[in-house]
């Protein structure tokens, strides 16, 4: 990238990353202590914004003007591209497609969460083409189930730089909800991911995390590590989920126990899908 247009994108807030990446981080209603959104462009010749997240108008304005400085630059917008439908991430969808005139592109199963409220107008499926650098490598979608149905991360196929979306973080953590996920899914997208050896991964909240794989590990070994402590604190009577918090997230500020609730439910289940919990109109016990 030319000095001059680094000149022009630095005092916008825009940070360069490895592989054309461009971040730009602006304020979301996410989960604290997260505050804010990355706004990732991708490709060149093709290129997408990922998640147009903040619903703040400014921030808006700020987004729009990065956008038209790099078009003027030679960057060809083809989409807006959404990661997955929570509200973090769909803040601007809308505004922006509208005041720029481009297509959104989600996964399908997105797109359905999204009737109603943001349209999409292009399906993204697994493995899908979606993006190309200046050097003519291409981004490719891989649908990456588990945090949210729809959930997509992208990879380059020579740079092998990774958007990943709300599959990691670099700041807070992340929740499997059963209203919007499912922990077996999660485990494997994790694995999926590890497997396509992303040379770094770039988080929706937060810093790039260079080390990916050791970053992908620690991840799948947090969420097995809490499973068996939720495992262990099943009793063989009915018990309501509740009564498991303190055993299995007592590590865990009460304030977030809320939250607890609804990853320990997505833990019960899978326990249940292994056979070694049973669950019936909301009470839980132990089985196998
Ligand atoms: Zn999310």
């Amino acid at each position: 990238m030319d000095r001059k247009l680094r000149a022009e994108l630095e005092p916008l807030g825009v940070r360069m990353l490895d592989g054309d990446v461009l971040a730009l981080a602006l304020p979301t209603p996410t989960l604290p202590p997260a505050t804010t959104t990355n706004h990732y462009v991708i490709g060149r010749s093709r290129a997408l914004l990922v998640d147009p997240a903040t619903p703040d108008r400014r921030a808006q304005d700020k987004l729009h003007q990065t956008l038209a400085l790099l078009t003027a630059n030679g960057w060809q917008f083809q989409a807006l591209l959404l990661t997955h439908h929570h509200h973090d991430h769909v803040g601007a969808a809308m505004p922006l497609s509208q005041r720029l005139d481009l297509p959104i592109w989600a996964h399908a199963a997105t797109a359905t969460r999204l009737a109603g409220e943001v349209t999409v107008h292009a399906e993204v499926s697994d493995g899908a083409l979606v993006a190309q650098d200046a050097d003519g490598s291409q981004w490719r979608a891989l649908h990456t189930p588990g945090h949210a149905a729809g959930h997509l991360v992208l990879q380059n196929d020579q740079h092998l730089g990774m958007i990943a979306g709300d599959m990691v973080a670099g700041e807070g953590t992340i929740v499997v909800d059963p209203r919007d996920g499912r922990m077996a899914d999660y485990l494997a997208s994790l694995e999926r991911m590890a497997q396509a050896k992303p040379a770094f991964l770039a988080p929706s909240h937060g810093a790039v995390l260079p080390d990916a794989q050791a970053v992908l590990r620690h991840y799948r070994e947090h969420r097995l590590a809490r499973e068996a402590k939720v495992r262990a604190a099943l009793p063989t009577k009915w018990t309501p989920p509740h009564d498991l918090l303190p055993a299995a997230y007592g590590d865990v500020a009460r304030r977030h126990w809320p939250l607890a609730l609804r990853a320990l439910l997505a833990h019960l289940i899978h326990l249940e899908e292994q056979g070694l919990a049973q669950g019936d109109r909301g009470l839980w016990r132990r089985a196998g």
